[in-house]
């Protein structure tokens, strides 16, 4: 591991703080006498022992799922907030970390040109689409959701905790809502919101969001978009492709927004985000409380949350992070994003020109994120599926770790004439078949990507024969 700058960025800072309690008499904590202190030492040393097993996500050659190490700083700022460790519920439990919270959310609001918009954090990205699929049913009771087959599954399952039809809509050969399909549910008139993922969690496909808010215009519906992993990609339309480009320009007319800071916003778990276009939905959220609002007449988050307790910490550490690297484009937060996404396509561009013929890329064309996937050669789909099992082992023992998905075969077949090998006959077309998938997320990821090569070339060499 590299030298962690945490434990020195926080001494200082720790004195800083604890000046400013400086004024109250002092006292012994009951918990930590000195000889405590050894004991917490063993403890904290098993603990990193117990640690150790995982998979190495700080490292360039974890490639496998969405995992992005936090800023150092954001570690930090995190860990002096738990000297203090505030509850944003409301200012009764944390004054400084609600308005850090309100100040950071903010600044992830004018990513999409909302100024005047109802948000705040969330414990998760699932949370946070719950609120926004909560008031979409409050809006339009006994209406349907919609979202496509890509969607994230956690909206099927919130739905249903919500009592809310929900309904899955195909997919193009990327993984793109189909709005023939869409549309012909929207005919059906009972619609109340569209899910709308820019993004999506197995492939980063981006649905086209400009085409759905022309079909809003035409049936009425609620448009929320799921931006949990892609939301930042709007900081860096320049990198993106047609379509995802327009897609994510429409964003600020969507009706609601999730974006997850833990997932691509540098931060340590338990923090998600939702945004409300009308701040007016905030009157469904109205509830008193026997315990708090007390101290300020000033809103309280918990007043417009449907969490009660929520960590101040991961606002402290998100105000603190979006100080450092404000969310501009050109700035060098969005620089990073933009070293992930030339990793993405550099990867899939070797993949389309391997000359091997062990590996397939997705017929359709270049990632339009940072997530890669492919499929390998065989002579059957099973084959495929089980050599995708080998090699993702054969990876990890070179210290390349991977992530393996489940994709229609039919997206590997070029669209007319079945011509390539896996694709000969239309029956091909049906059913899935396990492929490897890749988040390309740390900048690290560009200047690592002939070593992530090197090794992958081998695993499938040793996988299936030279
Ligand atoms: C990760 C993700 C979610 C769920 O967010 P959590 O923070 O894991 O709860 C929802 N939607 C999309 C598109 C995601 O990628």
């Amino acid at each position: 591991m590299p030298k962690d700058p945490v434990p020195g960025l926080l001494r200082r800072a720790s004195e800083a703080l604890e000046a400013e309690f400086a004024a109250l008499p002092d006292f012994a904590p009951a918990m930590e006498s000195a000889a405590d202190t050894a004991a917490m030492g063993q403890v904290l040393e098993a603990t990193a022992r117990r640690l150790g097993d995982n998979y190495p996500y700080f490292h360039p050659l974890y490639a496998g799922q969405m995992l992005k190490p936090p800023h150092p700083l954001a570690r930090a700022a995190y860990a002096l907030a738990m000297k203090i460790n505030p509850n944003n519920h409301a200012r009764d439990g944390g004054r400084a970390s609600s308005e850090m919270e309100m100040e950071a959310v903010a600044g992830i609001a004018e990513i999409f040109g909302w100024t005047e918009f109802l948000g705040h954090l969330t414990s998760s990205g699932t949370l946070a689409n719950l609120e926004a699929l909560w008031v979409a049913g409050q809006l339009a009771p006994g209406r349907r959701i919609v979202g496509s087959e890509q969607a994230h599954y956690t909206h099927r399952r919130i739905s249903a905790v919500l009592k809310l039809e929900y309904a899955e809509i195909g997919t193009d050969n990327r993984g793109r809502i189909s709005m023939e399909a869409l549309e012909a549910e929207l005919r059906k008139g009972d619609v109340g919101a569209v899910v709308v993922t820019l993004g999506t969690t197995a492939t980063g496909a981006v649905d086209p969001l400009d085409e759905v808010l022309r079909l809003k215009q035409r049936y009425g519906f609620r448009v929320h978009v799921d931006a949990a992993y892609g939301g930042y990609f709007r900081l860096i339309p320049e990198a993106l492709e047609e379509p995802a480009r327009r897609a994510f320009a429409a964003m600020g007319e969507a009706d609601s927004i999730v974006i997850d800071p833990h997932k691509h916003g540098l931060q340590p778990y338990g923090c998600g985000c939702v945004l409300f276009r009308d701040p007016a939905v905030g009157r469904f959220y109205k509830h008193d409380s026997p315990y708090t609002y007390f101290t300020s007449k000033q809103l309280h988050l918990g007043e417009i949350s449907l969490e009660c307790s929520r960590a101040g910490a991961s606002a402290v550490a998100l105000w603190a992070t979006q100080q450092l690297l404000p969310l501009v484009p050109g700035g060098e937060f969005a620089r990073g994003l933009a070293r992930g996404r030339a990793a993405a396509l550099e990867l899939d561009r070797r993949l389309r020109q391997d000359i091997s013929g062990r590996i397939q890329a997705l017929a359709a064309g270049a990632p339009e994120l940072d997530i890669v996937v492919w499929k390998l050669n065989a002579e059957t789909p099973r084959q495929a599926s089980e050599w995708a099992q080998r090699v993702f082992m054969a990876c990890a023992t070179r210290d390349l770790h991977l992530a393996l998905v489940e994709l229609p075969l039919g997206w590997f077949c070029p669209a007319a004439g079945f011509q390539s090998g896996n694709c000969e006959s239309r029956g091909a077309e049906a059913g899935t078949v396990t492929c490897l998938r890749s988040v390309l997320m740390k900048p690290e990821h560009e200047a690592w990507l002939d070593r992530i090569w090197e090794r992958l070339t081998a695993a499938c060499a040793e996988v299936m024969g030279e």
